[in-house]
This record gives structure tokens, sequence and C-alpha cells, in this order.
């Protein structure tokens, strides 16, 4: 099955002004961009679970593991490592997108269409698109797959991004089919939307893993790009009816500090009684992502939390009777 349902020639970000044009029902044209579909995952919600990785982030978090989710259009990412300097990617390209820089190609974004034609020339998968078009029933089918795989281990689906809250409509229903066929069901969000959008997103979703990072709004401004009023406003109410686990990342240097884990601490206790946490440590795996698609990584000093360090920021939450899981 392929789950590209654009036609070739078709440039991907045609037609994509904003996410709503994409997934918002005033059109009925229920599509998302996504970029990854992800199996056998342990780490987002109970059980083996399969993520659908959607396009489009309101925040620009530092630290980001998957950078090539932030923006809502496809892009064309280039792994220089891969490439072996053919040059069919040249000679494909039709709107004079590549040149040749030292050994290597550049990819000029400004005149990039994101036709995919360098991305079939390509012998060694060096160039490839982040960001395909996937429509409602299109997407359960391809999830709906791994539900022998759901039942045996008490897992499910989890859509994640990117936010998904940016296309509300589309997690919604591709949630409600799943939960029809008794599938397990999550989301995991920034929180950084309109209420009402935020709960539109997880309406069919039996499970929400909800971001927090830094608990002073200045320093998770900096961070994130954003304000973190919102996020913490919607967490109140989004907890009050929906099963709710908060997911902090460890991030050293910039959220790992005893006095923000303290803070974040006193605020789940005030959304929420006896509130559920994971902390997920640092990793640097998105690091070579930020270069493919032409964009700066801001931390390549930061190096990965230590076991110790981990243990110490799970004791901050133990101190204060919080279920706390490590992942
Ligand atoms: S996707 Fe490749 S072939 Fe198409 S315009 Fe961009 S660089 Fe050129
Ligand atoms: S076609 Fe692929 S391998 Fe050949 S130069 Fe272009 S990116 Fe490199």
């Amino acid at each position: 099955m392929t789950l590209l349902t654009e036609p070739k020639r078709k440039p991907y970000n045609t037609g994509l002004r904003d996410p709503e044009t994409v997934s918002g029902s005033h059109n009925r044209v229920l599509k998302a961009v996504f970029t990854n579909l992800q199996r056998y995952s342990l780490h987002d919600g109970p059980g083996l679970r399969t993520i659908l990785f959607l396009k489009g982030c309101p925040l620009s978090c530092l630290w980001c593991s998957n950078p090539e989710t932030q923006n809502f259009q496809p892009e064309l990412l280039y792994s220089p490592n891969m490439c072996i300097g053919c040059g069919s990617c040249l000679q494909a390209c039709g709107y004079g997108a590549v040149s040749v820089q030292g050994k290597k190609m550049a990819f000029d974004k400004g005149k990039c269409t994101v036709c995919g034609d360098c991305v079939d020339a390509c012998p060694t998968a060096a160039v490839s698109v982040a960001g395909k078009l996937i429509g409602v029933d299109e997407a359960v089918e391809a999830l709906e797959a791994d539900a022998v795989f759901f039942r045996r281990s008490g897992g499910g689906v989890t859509i994640s991004g990117g936010e998904p809250s940016q296309h509300p409509d589309f997690t919604a229903e591709v949630l409600k089919k799943l939960r029809k066929r008794g599938i397990h069901t999550a989301v995991e969000t920034c929180g950084y939307a309109e209420v009402r959008r935020l709960f539109r997103t997880v309406e069919y979703a039996d499970l929400v893993l909800y971001d927090l990072k830094i608990a002073d709004p200045e320093g998770h401004k900096k961070a994130t790009g954003a304000d973190n009023a919102v996020i913490l406003e919607n967490a109140k109410k989004i907890s009050a009816e929906k099963e709710i686990i908060f997911r902090i990342p460890v991030i050293p240097g910039y959220t790992d500090s005893k006095e923000n884990l303290t803070a974040i601490a006193r605020l789940v206790t005030g959304i929420k009684r006896q509130p559920e946490v994971h902390l997920l440590p640092y990793h640097a795996f998105g690091t070579g992502k930020y270069q493919g698609i032409g964009k700066e990584y801001k931390l390549p000093e930061v190096e990965p939390p230590s076991e110790e360090k981990m243990q110490e920021c799970k004791r901050i939450f133990e101190d204060k009777k919080i279920a706390v899981k490590l992942l």
C-alpha cells in the first residue's frame, strides 16, 4: 500500500497554506501531512505502540529531535553522508534548485518545489521528502495493521508530531475510527493551542501524553519560542476530563535543574491529584536531521544526562509522592 496520495508532478505545498486547509472540516479535506509512521514503540503510551508523526508545530524547542516536523509543509531532506556525488539529482531537477558544492550537493529551498524528482533519481536515498499527505482512512488502515501486537501487549496508537492539535479534526477522526475497532488511542501534545482545538484533538484519545518543559515563563519562552501560560491553563482543563501523563524532557542546562523540576512537581500536583510523570532523557539522535533540512542545531555542546542524574531527577518527584517513571 502506498501512503502518498498526491500526484507526482504537483508540488507538495500547493494548497497547504495553513494546517486548517489540510485538516480542517470546513473544506471537507480531512488529510494531514505526516513525516513518519513508527511501529513497535515502547515509550509513547502503554504496551507496543504505533506512532503517527504529524507535521507542523507552533513551538520550536531548542532540543527538538524531530526538526523536520516543525515546519507545516513537506520539505526536502538531504543526507550528505549518504551522497556519492553522482549528480543524478542535478540532472533530474527541472527547477534549478540543485548545485554542486565541493564533493557534495546543495539544494536551494527558495527554488525547490519539493516535486520529488531528485528523490526518484538518487541511487543512494541521500535525498528524501519529509512530509506526505495522508487521508483519514489511509491512516487508519496503516495504523490498525498492528492490531494483533496491540492486543498482545496492551498497546495501541499514539498520534504525535509536530503537534497533533494543528490537525484537530484529522486526529479526532482517525482516533474515533481506531477506537471503534477496539484499539487504545493516545495523543502526545505540547498543549500550546486554543483550548477548543485541543479538546477536539483529544476527543477520542484514551490517554493524553502532555509535555511540560520549563516552569519559568521567560525561560520557557527562550527555549521553546512561547510562554507557558496557555499550556498550563490547558493542562488543568484537559486533565479534568482525560487520563493524562505529564512528560518532561530532561535537557542538561535547560530543564534539569533542581529548581525547575521542583517547580514542575509543584505545578503537576496543583493540576491533578495523584499525577503521573514520565522523564525523558535528552538524546542527540535528531541532530543530523538539522543539517538535512538546512537548519542550524542550537545545542551541539549538550550531552545526554547520566543514569545518576536521571535518578536524581526522579527523586525530586518521588520526594513529593508523585508517581514517576524514567523512559
Ligand atoms: S524536489 Fe528535488 S528535483 Fe524537485 S525541485 Fe526540489 S531539488 Fe529539484
Ligand atoms: S543523486 Fe543522490 S547520491 Fe547522487 S549526487 Fe544527488 S544526492 Fe548525491
